[in-house]
């Protein structure tokens, strides 16, 4: 059992309309809080969307997803995981982003997840679009290229956008395999989908090794099957997890920018997570919810829902509680 102090307010404590809205209604454990240590994972928001080359918004999403995820519960109802039981976890709060300077935010990204990782914290990033994923790696790669498993309707390993400009939400995994932050025969990318500017984005998969596996495959094989690939690929070494919320099929999913037909269901976007069982997770990340397009907030909803399936995999492979 994890100290109390990590527990989640609980409903039947306080209605879960009320109250600051904290990640998974978890305390708020800044990174110069004095409890720091005592954190195993860490729920970070990146309010940031600079990266963004067509319908902005996610910079709005950290405190959307806050908000919703006050109807998180306690316990997975498919696999029984308590997760704050298993693990300190708590809301390390938002990194503070410069809205103005892309190279600024990348730079104070990377310094907030050092000082993560120094404190022995995984961390589980709610964005943000997905070049937030970039500075992030930065931190957590600092030793050892990372293996990644990545959801997404795009590769988003394009070289560059608008005639060179090189760091957008379409950049981010092409910069991280040249800056080997990423061991590409141990990256895999599901769901990919959508019409399409030309294949050089899959050209470069193919030319390092990065497996993609298109929509149609996936539902031909069904999730079991490409997961199991997807465990077997990235192996037992530290591995990063990457899901934009465009994975999901924009029907359940609207509140994107960049959105893309023909996608998985609600039920399916949850199963995959659930079935990174196993995976030697260092990190992970939610991305791409843009309040803005998410008029219902179901779009956050199902964000923040996934990010429990991902807290209960990484809670569960946790060596338990680092405070008594
Ligand atoms: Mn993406
Ligand atoms: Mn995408």
């Amino acid at each position: 059992m994890t100290d109390t102090f990590f527990h989640p307010v609980s409903g039947f404590d306080l209605p879960r309309f009320a109250g600051i809205p904290t990640f998974m209604r978890l305390p708020h454990v800044d990174l110069d809080h004095a409890r720091l240590g005592d954190v195993d994972i860490g729920l970070i928001g990146v309010p940031w969307d600079s990266g963004t080359t067509n319908r902005a918004g996610p910079r709005h999403g950290p405190r959307q997803l806050r908000d919703m995820s006050t109807m998180i519960r306690a316990q997975n109802g498919a696999t029984g995981v308590r997760p704050f039981e298993r693990a300190n976890c708590a809301d390390l709060g938002d990194v503070s982003t410069n809205p103005a300077d892309i190279f600024d935010s990348m730079d104070r990204i990377t310094a907030f997840y050092e000082r993560v990782t120094a404190a022995g914290i995984l961390p589980l990033t709610a964005g943000g679009d997905h070049l937030s994923s970039l500075p992030i790696l930065r931190a957590l790669a600092k030793t050892a290229p990372l293996g990644m498993i990545h959801f997404d309707s795009h590769t988003d390993l394009f070289d560059s956008y608008f005639g060179g400009t090189k760091y957008t939400h379409g950049t981010p995994f092409r910069r991280a395999v040249e800056e080997g932050l990423l061991d590409p025969r141990r990256v895999v990318q599901i769901g990919i989908r959508g019409t399409a500017y030309d294949m050089e984005d899959r050209d470069f998969a193919a030319s390092v090794g990065i497996r993609i596996i298109p929509i149609e495959e996936y539902f031909a094989r069904g999730s079991e099957d490409v997961m199991a690939e997807a465990r077997d690929i990235v192996g037992t070494a530290p591995t990063y997890v990457s899901y934009d919320i465009d994975f999901v099929d924009p029907s359940v999913a609207p509140g994107t920018g960049t959105p893309e037909v023909g996608g998985p269901n609600a039920f399916e976007a949850l199963r995959v997570a659930r079935l990174l069982a196993g995976v030697d997770i260092v990190g992970a990340d939610l991305v791409e919810v843009s309040p803005p397009f998410d008029a219902s907030g179901g779009t956050a909803f199902l964000g923040v829902s996934i990010m429990f399936e991902m807290l209960c995999c990484m809670a569960d492979a946790t060596p338990g509680p680092s405070a008594a």
